[in-house]
């Protein structure tokens, strides 16, 4: 390594941690790393501590902590994001119907929705499996997830194991893991037991509440309640699948319920289960067909950006074995919206690369599985969603975490600003030096800090 050539890149964003250490975050690799102030002497100095520590000021400079002086970080970045797209995994979100036997109040696909009746067509199956095998087989990749949604998907069980099993028997046993997105109501140990068959790897269910909330909240389309239902939905879950992430939605309506929710779940045992993964989030008021029914109720990124942090706490307060992060860990690209690896598959047979798209995002939109070749708009969306590059922005360039957000939702620019390119910050930026500490206390209580720590 060249003397005097070296400086702390400026998108090294630095915060005090415990004991007199300090996080240490490269932007321009979304590595991170604890360190004490002789470590962070060296970042801010590192020619100085060439001769003397020269393995360290290696590390920092492949990690992208440290940059030659003449470095154009803006470029470095802009690069890393790109070759990123292709490092996600292949995935498909396939949306058996959306149709759904809640009416849960705040929902975008819900009775207001003119396509929650439609369906896919009686040779569909076949075209969604032939569409995902060119995908996997056109790609480097030797596994791909398929992620089972809607509306509610196990309304549509059947076209489920047809689909599964074909697809399964085309790419191979070992190569295919399954993920579902289920209300829970129908989640028996039969469905179960089918797909445990096929590597359920993930569960999500939604409880949003103690019973006189979630019932509330989440009505069958008949007005009764669904909780009991679903509790014994989540309970078949956790028997037969190897994660099962519990969301509750936030909202006015159910708030002052949260705390009431946690403590009976508690009481239940579910506190120790080692499978099941909370995980809080904010209403979204993306689609039109609810914006004005939503209007008022759902919270900004800033607000949801303390709200989070609080029940994240509150539900470690009460000594629940995995709380999902308000945030995602840091990498590059936080949206596969623009990674043309992840496709959303419509009961219409569009094909689009985001979910807003149940919600009539129309810019999302790539192809259907019934043409070879996408018609003149959809070339035009995927142009658009291929040059997509949040860096071209100047706040994003400069953003001390970046990696924690990779420019944020595409369809909550589209919503908020009318242009996908114009992003709308995540709740991280709002109190980046709590989100950051709290993600290397979370990782280092799970053990899974696997960067380097100069402790
Ligand atoms: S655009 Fe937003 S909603 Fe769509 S995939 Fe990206 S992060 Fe998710
Ligand atoms: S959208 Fe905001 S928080 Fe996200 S990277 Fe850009 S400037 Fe940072």
């Amino acid at each position: 390594m060249e003397k005097q050539n070296l400086r702390k890149a400026k998108t090294t964003y630095i915060v005090p941690y415990e004991n007199g250490k300090f996080v240490f975050l490269s932007n321009l690799t979304s590595k991170v790393m604890i360190g004490d102030t002789a470590v962070k002497d060296i970042v801010e100095n590192p020619n100085s501590y060439l001769d003397s520590n020269p393995n360290v000021v290696k590390y920092l400079y492949e990690n992208g902590f440290i940059v030659k002086n003449e470095a154009i970080e803006s470029e470095i970045l802009y690069t890393n994001f790109e070759k990123a797209k292709n490092d996600i995994s292949l995935t498909f979100v396939l949306y058996l119907t959306l149709n759904c036997n809640f009416n849960c109040v705040y929902c975008f696909q819900g009775e207001e929705n003119k396509n929650r009746n439609i369906t896919f067509k009686k040779n569909d199956s076949e075209l969604i499996v032939n569409f995902i095998k060119k995908k996997f087989d056109a790609s480097d990749d030797e596994k791909l997830t398929l992620t089972l949604t809607g509306g509610e998907p196990l309304l549509k069980f059947p076209l489920i194991q047809e689909i599964v099993t074909k697809l399964e028997s085309q790419v191979g046993k070992n190569r295919l893991s399954t993920r579902l997105i289920s209300n829970g109501s129908l989640l028996d140990e039969e469905k179960c037991r089918f797909f445990e068959k096929h590597n359920w790897v993930s569960t999500q269910i939604t409880m949003d509440g103690t019973e006189y909330y979630h019932n509330k909240m989440r009505p069958y389309r008949n007005g009764e309640g669904s909780f009991q239902d679903v509790i014994k939905g989540l309970d078949n879950a956790l028997k037969y699948c190897k994660e099962v992430i519990l969301r509750i939605n936030v909202w006015p309506q159910n708030i002052s319920g949260i705390n009431d929710l946690l403590d009976y779940l508690k009481k239940n045992g579910y506190a120790e289960k080692s499978n099941l993964i909370l995980g809080f989030h904010q209403i979204q008021n993306f689609c039109e067909t609810i914006r004005d029914k939503l209007e008022g109720l759902t919270c900004s990124s800033s607000q949801w950006g303390l709200m989070s942090l609080k029940f994240h706490e509150l539900a470690r307060f009460k000594g629940f074995k995995n709380v999902d992060l308000p945030l995602s860990f840091p990498r590059m690209l936080h949206c596969g919206a623009n990674s043309l690896k992840v496709f959303h598959i419509l009961p219409d047979g569009r094909i689009a690369t985001c979910w807003g798209t149940s919600g009539e995002m129309d810019d999302f939109v790539i192809g259907t599985i019934y043409d070879e070749k996408p018609n003149k708009a959809y070339l035009k969306n995927l142009e658009t969603l291929k040059g997509y590059n949040p860096l071209n922005q100047d706040k994003c360039k400069k953003c001390e975490v970046f990696a924690l957000c990779g420019g944020g939702c595409l369809a909550e620019a589209l919503s908020e600003n009318g242009d996908m390119s114009k992003s709308v910050c995540s709740n991280v930026k709002y109190d980046p030096e709590k989100y950051l500490t709290l993600f290397v206390k979370e990782r280092l209580r799970k053990s899974k800090f696997s960067t380097r720590q100069f402790t």
